[in-house]
């Protein structure tokens, strides 16, 4: 029995200075499987409990179980120490400086003609237009029929136009607009419809998508003169003070009489350069008076109401506002292109 005593205190005394003295995980790591483990002296100790009387051995049982516990708590003990250590070397290693500056994400900008859309839509909102939007593909009624073109009109030709069937179109214009809001609505109205349309064409400047503006407003009384008023508020906005506007007789199927506008030329200011063609002038959209073919198909009273109508190519607008000369840059999506607005 005192054998087995001075036994289980020399492993105590031994392992607990050795506990103590452990600087690193791995060391710790050993010395739980020298003391606490399968083959560990303390193990080792049960077997002597064989060699004692059946009234000695409860007792030694026991006191080899407690400098076992001792152990444990000891190795615990000095888990949790080193394990903080770690955890405050890793704090000072990984110390965050909130101070510096934080990393700046790149950030896109709005495309030009993204850009250029709201401008229009908030020159027209401020003259007080309000804004439609309609689908792309649409019915040949809206697009053609009720716009007053003749069955045999070029435009319906497949040179120009994208049939999806005999009946429906990918629009060419947005001006089917027109036709959808009135049919919805009585005068007074005054919109405008931004959207993308189709057309069967594709150079230096044209694409087969394109963008358009349709502006209508229908009431008594309305004049060409409130059209002229109207566009020359929105060129001066666009263009600048001082942009001239110049009406020439054209011909459109919806409109009576028609008009192509044409500012004077926002490069050389109607000097003459190689932009406008040495005329001085540029054209930039087409309008009229609402013909009252149109107002039949919509059953609006042509005797009680009189319109006008304008449509102009987004592309364009934003072509001339930022002097680009080729309508594809717009689509390729280069960045180094699309930074510069
Ligand atoms: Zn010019």
């Amino acid at each position: 029995m005192d054998e087995i005593l001075r036994h289980l205190h020399s492993i105590q005394t031994t392992a607990e200075q050795e506990l103590l003295s452990a600087s690193t995980q791995e060391q710790l790591a050993g010395l739980r499987v020298k003391y606490l483990g399968k083959k560990s002296d303390l193990s080792q100790a049960m077997k002597l409990l064989s060699g004692l009387s059946s009234d000695q051995r409860p007792l030694a049982g026991k006191l080899i179980n407690e400098t076992k516990t001792l152990l444990q708590d000891a190795y615990d003990r000095k888990e949790r120490e080193l394990s903080e250590q770690e955890t405050q070397r890793k704090l000072a290693r990984e110390r965050v400086d909130v101070t510096l500056p934080g990393r700046r994400l790149p950030s896109g900008t709005k495309h030009p003609l993204t850009q250029v859309m709201e401008e229009i839509q908030q020159i027209f909102s401020g003259l007080g237009f309000s804004i439609a939007d309609g689908p792309e593909v649409e019915l040949d009624y809206y697009n053609f029929e009720a716009l007053n073109f003749p069955k045999d009109h070029p435009s319906r030709d497949m040179q120009d136009t994208f049939f999806i069937r005999d009946d429906v179109v990918l629009r060419t214009h947005t001006s089917p607009m027109q036709a959808r809001v009135m049919e919805k609505m009585t005068p007074p109205v005054r919109f405008i419809c931004p959207g993308k349309v189709y057309r069967h064409d594709a150079d230096i400047t044209h694409s087969p998508m394109f963008h358009q503006i349709e502006g209508f407003c229908v009431d008594t009384h309305i004049t060409m003169a409130d059209l002229k008023g109207v566009l020359y508020l929105f060129v001066s906005e666009m263009f600048g003070k001082g942009t001239k506007l110049r009406f020439r007789p054209s011909f459109f199927p919806f409109t009576e009489p028609s008009a192509e506008v044409d500012i004077s030329c926002v490069m050389c200011k109607g000097k003459g350069c190689r932009v406008c063609k040495m005329t001085g002038w540029l054209e930039v959209l087409g309008s009229g008076m609402i013909d009252p073919n149109v107002f039949g198909f919509v059953k609006y009273d042509p005797e009680k109401y009189t319109g006008y109508a304008f449509g102009m190519g987004i592309e364009r607008i934003a072509m001339l506002k930022y002097g680009i000369d080729d309508i594809r840059l717009f689509f390729e999506n280069d960045i180094r292109f699309l930074e510069q607005f």
